[in-house]
C-alpha cells in the first residue's frame, strides 16, 4: 500500500471511532481526548487543551519560525441528540447521540492535515488546527472567544469546510459576503391566571393572545422580499393538559432568520413589539428571552479567492450556492468576524447522499483525502506568498 492508502485507512478508522463515541455539545470529553491522542502522535509544536470548554488547538510552526501568516483551520467536536438507524458497523455506542452532521468526518480531515504538516511543515508562519466545542448549540465559538488562551492564538486567516449532501461529490460551494444565514431563537412567555374551566371569566387565560402572537409572527415578514427574512414558529404551549383548568400561561418558541445581521436585529425588535402590544391589549404579563444566536457567516473576498484558486488547481467545480446565502446557521460567523480574513465553503457529499441531521445520514469517507488536500493547499498558497 502507498502512503496515501495508509493515510486514508488510518483516517477512515479514526472517523469511525469518533462516530462510535458521539458526544453532545459541551460534553465532548472523550472525542477531544481521542483527537488529542492522534494529534500528539503528529508532533505539533504546541497543544492547547480545554479551550472554551473541550476545545482543542494544535500549532505547527514553519522551520526556524520563518515569519509569515498564521492560518487557522476549524472542525467541530460535537454530535447531535438523534437516534441512528441502519446497521453501520461503526454505529454510535451512545444511544440517542449520533454524528449526523459529519463533524466526525471534518475532524478526520484535520487529522489528515496534521499528518501532512508533520511531514511537510508550513512554508512560513504557522498552521493552527482548531477543534471547537458546542457548534450545534451556537455557544462554542462564543466560549472560545471569551477564553484568553484562545485569543492569544488569533490568526490572520481562518477557514472551515462543511460537507453538503445534495451537491455533486467533491464540488466546492462558496461565495463572497453572506455564506450562511444568521438566526436567533426567541421564547415568548405570557402569564395570566388560572381558574376552574367552568369559570374561565374568573381567571385570565392567555388563549387569544397566544393565537394572535402566533399569527402575527407567521405574518411578520413579507415572503416576497428579495433578501432572506424568515420567522418559523417551532413550538407553542397553552396551559396544561387538564380539562378542569382554564390556562394561566402560554409559551411560544420561534426561530428568526436573515441574511443580514441588521435585518436579524430588526426581526427581534418587531417580534418583541408585536408580543408586547398583544400582551398589553389583553392585560397579561410578558417575558421574552433570546437563545442560540448565530450571526450571519460573512466570507471575506480574499479568503474566497484562496479557496477558488486551490479548487481550480485541483480541477474541482466551484458553485455559488443556489440559495443565497444558505438558510441554515453556523457559529463560524463569529470566527470569520474575529480573524482578518475568513471564509467557509461547502464540500459536495454527493447528489443522492442522505441529508444532514437525517436518521440514516453518515459522512461520506470519500471526502476525507480531498478535504485534507484542499485545506493543506489553502495554507501553502497563503504561506508561500
Ligand atoms: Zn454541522
Amino acid at each position: 500500500m502507498g502512503e496515501t492508502d495508509d493515510l486514508l485507512e488510518q483516517l477512515t478508522d479514526l472517523r469511525h471511532s469518533l462516530h462510535r463515541e458521539a458526544e453532545l455539545s459541551g460534553h465532548e470529553v472523550e472525542t477531544a481526548s481521542m483527537m488529542h491522542k492522534y494529534f500528539s502522535a503528529c508532533h505539533p509544536d504546541e497543544i492547547h487543551e480545554g479551550l472554551g470548554g473541550n476545545g482543542l488547538a494544535v500549532v505547527f510552526h514553519a522551520p526556524e519560525r520563518k515569519p509569515g501568516p498564521a492560518v487557522m483551520l476549524r472542525a467541530e467536536l460535537d454530535a447531535l441528540p438523534l437516534f441512528e438507524t441502519g446497521d453501520l458497523p461503526w454505529t454510535s455506542q451512545n444511544l440517542g447521540r449520533a454524528h449526523k452532521c459529519g463533524h466526525d468526518g471534518h475532524m478526520a480531515i484535520l487529522a489528515g492535515v496534521a499528518r501532512r504538516l508533520q511531514t511537510y511543515p508550513p512554508l512560513s508562519g504557522s498552521v493552527i488546527l482548531l477543534l471547537q466545542p458546542a457548534e450545534e448549540t451556537g455557544t462554542g465559538a462564543l466560549a472560545l472567544l471569551a477564553d484568553a488562551r484562545f485569543q492569544a492564538l488569533k490568526p490572520q486567516w481562518i477557514f472551515a469546510l462543511h460537507n453538503l449532501p445534495g451537491y455533486p461529490a467533491w464540488s466546492i460551494l462558496t461565495r463572497e459576503g453572506a455564506f450562511a444565514a444568521g438566526s436567533v431563537g426567541v421564547r415568548i412567555i405570557i402569564n395570566g391566571t388560572t381558574s376552574h374551566a367552568a369559570y374561565p371569566e374568573q381567571g385570565k387565560s392567555p388563549d387569544l393572545a397566544m393565537a394572535e402572537i402566533v399569527t402575527g409572527l407567521v405574518n411578520l415578514v413579507n415572503p416576497d422580499n428579495d433578501s432572506l427574512a424568515l420567522v418559523t414558529v417551532v413550538h407553542a404551549r397553552l396551559g396544561e393538559q387538564a380539562f378542569g383548568i382554564s390556562p394561566g400561561d402560554a409559551e411560544i418558541l420561534a426561530t428568526l432568520r436573515a441574511d443580514q445581521n441588521k435585518v436579524l436585529q430588526e426581526l427581534k425588535i418587531r417580534a418583541a413589539a408585536l408580543s408586547k402590544k398583544v400582551a398589553q391589549q389583553y392585560d397579561l404579563a410578558l417575558e421574552i428571552e433570546y437563545c442560540e444566536e448565530f450571526p450571519v457567516t460573512m466570507n471575506d473576498p480574499a479568503a474566497v479567492q484562496a479557496i477558488c484558486q486551490v479548487a481550480a488547481d485541483l480541477d474541482l467545480d466551484v458553485e455559488s450556492p443556489d440559495e443565497s446565502p444558505f438558510r441554515w446557521s453556523e457559529d463560524f460567523g463569529l470566527l470569520t468576524e474575529w480573524a482578518t480574513h475568513g471564509a467557509m465553503f461547502g464540500l459536495g457529499a454527493g447528489l443522492d447522499h442522505p441529508v444532514l441531521h437525517g436518521p440514516n445520514y453518515d459522512f461520506n469517507d470519500e471526502l476525507i483525502l480531498p478535504g485534507v488536500t484542499i485545506l493543506e493547499r489553502i495554507c501553502r498558497q497563503i504561506q508561500a506568498e
